[in-house]
């Protein structure tokens, strides 16, 4: 089962990961906890060049994809062949909406890398945590240094928020949307429901 993690930076994703895993643990299945862009020390390494270093947004994406093929390949195949789940803090919903919404990356030349570089995987469930964008940005601003990509404008995360709800629609079945400016503990009581319905049945 391949579970992906979403939203706009801010969005309250990071707080409920340690949960989710817990939780798929506690219902008797083992876990592989990993992330976008990295899960391997070479992803790792492309995901610290992108944090930091500007870029063309081509080359940009292109180094996204090359993280990503490496992950599939050496982490997120093997471990779902072996029967376990994947939680990935982020995936290529998140190649949509900040490549192709934020800097406007033509969605189509995000779709020939990703038929590339996944044939056919795709998450089994993706959540999106969603949440307006004051919000995110006040969160932002108390929090850890930020990297490059948390330091655009609100334009900018307006088209990736907007990218995240195209994603949805184009494929509403896929996705399980968690309104993030609810308190924690609605939305982990929320989570726990709506993930023990889908692992059990
Ligand atoms: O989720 P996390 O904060 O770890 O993501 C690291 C950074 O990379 C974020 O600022 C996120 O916006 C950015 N990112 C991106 N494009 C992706 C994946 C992540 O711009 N495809």
């Amino acid at each position: 089962f391949f579970l992906t993690l979403e939203g706009v930076d801010g969005a309250g994703k990071s707080s409920h990961i340690g949960h989710l895993r817990e939780l798929c643990e506690s219902l008797g299945h083992e876990v592989v906890m990993t992330r976008e862009p990295g899960g391997t020390p070479i992803s790792e390494a492309l995901r610290a060049m992108l944090l930091k270093e500007s870029m063309h947004m081509e080359t940009e994406t292109l180094l996204m994809f090359a993280a990503r093929q490496e992950h599939i390949l050496s982490v997120i195949n093997p471990a779902l062949a072996s029967g376990k789940i994947v939680i990935s803090d982020r995936f290529t919903d998140a190649t949509y909406a900040y490549q192709g919404g934020g800097r406007h990356f033509p969605a189509e030349r995000i779709q020939i890398l990703e038929d590339w570089v996944q044939q056919q995987l795709q998450p089994d469930l993706t959540i999106l945590f969603d949440v307006p964008l004051e919000v995110a940005r006040a969160r932002l601003e108390n929090s850890r240094e930020q990297d490059r990509f948390e330091r655009e404008d609100n334009g900018f995360f307006e088209r990736v928020r907007a990218a995240y709800h195209a994603r949805v629609k184009a494929d509403p079945a896929r996705f399980y949307i968690v309104d993030s400016s609810r308190p924690k503990a609605d939305i982990t009581q929320q989570l726990q429901d709506m993930l023990t319905t889908r692992l059990v049945q």
